[in-house]
């Protein structure tokens, strides 16, 4: 029995969830919704943060420090960097950085400032979890590096300057600040995203036509390891 909180950004991301679960509470707490319901003998809090760093940071903080979650598993959709990411795959992040936390004119590097690293490290131990349940599931689960930061991406060169920089497999705008939360408050971060899109141009797009579709393939990976943990 673990308390065990389930973040996304977007609604779409969530309701699938709240879907399958029928029965939980809403409880309305600082300008958000967080939902909690019993799974397989773990309890549950969900949340749709809102779109952004700001949003996500402050939902982590209150699922965490308010409803008192012993692990985190974001669960969303991202636009894929690596070639080898088509949209509907699963990619789990090893690590992540803030991109566009730029303090570079001091001479720091991108993604830098003092008293932190440019990459936060998921958990591990939930990280091969998830590479087990992929693995009866029979379905393939990449792990790479997650680029975040507070812009939807779709345009080649700026998704190219970032993927250089930092190797990024895929961006997106909420992981790394998820992940510093958890980091610092010692509570096991869990970070998955199901491809929406290229984030290339006219990503717009794609993101509109998949984004309900690949949020459901992410929700439904992170239900599913609920129930090995
Ligand atoms: N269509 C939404 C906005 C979506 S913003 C609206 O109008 O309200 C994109 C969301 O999906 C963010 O939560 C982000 O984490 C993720 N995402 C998917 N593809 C992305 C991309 N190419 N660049 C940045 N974030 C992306």
């Amino acid at each position: 029995m673990m308390k065990i909180a389930i973040l996304g950004a977007m609604p779409e991301e969530i309701t699938p969830l709240l879907e399958i679960l029928k029965v939980y509470e809403k409880h309305d707490y600082a300008n958000n919704s967080y939902y909690t319901a019993n799974y397989k003998n773990h309890e549950l809090i969900l949340a749709y943060s809102k779109i952004g760093k700001v949003n996500s940071t402050l939902s982590a903080c209150v699922m965490i420090e308010k409803f008192k979650a012993e692990a985190l598993l974001f669960t969303g959709v991202a636009g894929a960097f690596n070639p080898s990411l088509k949209i509907g795959d699963l990619l789990c992040a090893t690590k992540l950085c803030q991109y566009d936390l730029d303090i570079t004119a001091f001479g720091h590097p991108l993604g830098f400032v003092p008293g932190n690293e440019i990459f936060i490290k998921t958990d591990e131990r939930l990280n091969s979890l998830a590479l087990e349940v992929a693995k009866e599931l029979g379905i393939k689960l990449h792990t790479g590096i997650i680029a975040t930061g507070d812009e939807f991406i779709c345009d080649e060169a700026k998704k190219e300057k970032i993927r250089s920089i930092f190797k990024a497999d895929a961006c997106e705008m909420e992981g790394a600040s998820v992940a510093l939360v958890c980091e610092a408050l010692k509570v096991p971060c869990f970070i998955l995203r199901a491809m929406s899109d290229e984030a290339g141009e006219k990503a717009e797009f794609d993101f509109d036509e998949f984004v309900v579709n690949s949020a459901k393939i992410s929700a439904n990976f992170v239900l599913k390891m609920c129930e090995k943990l």
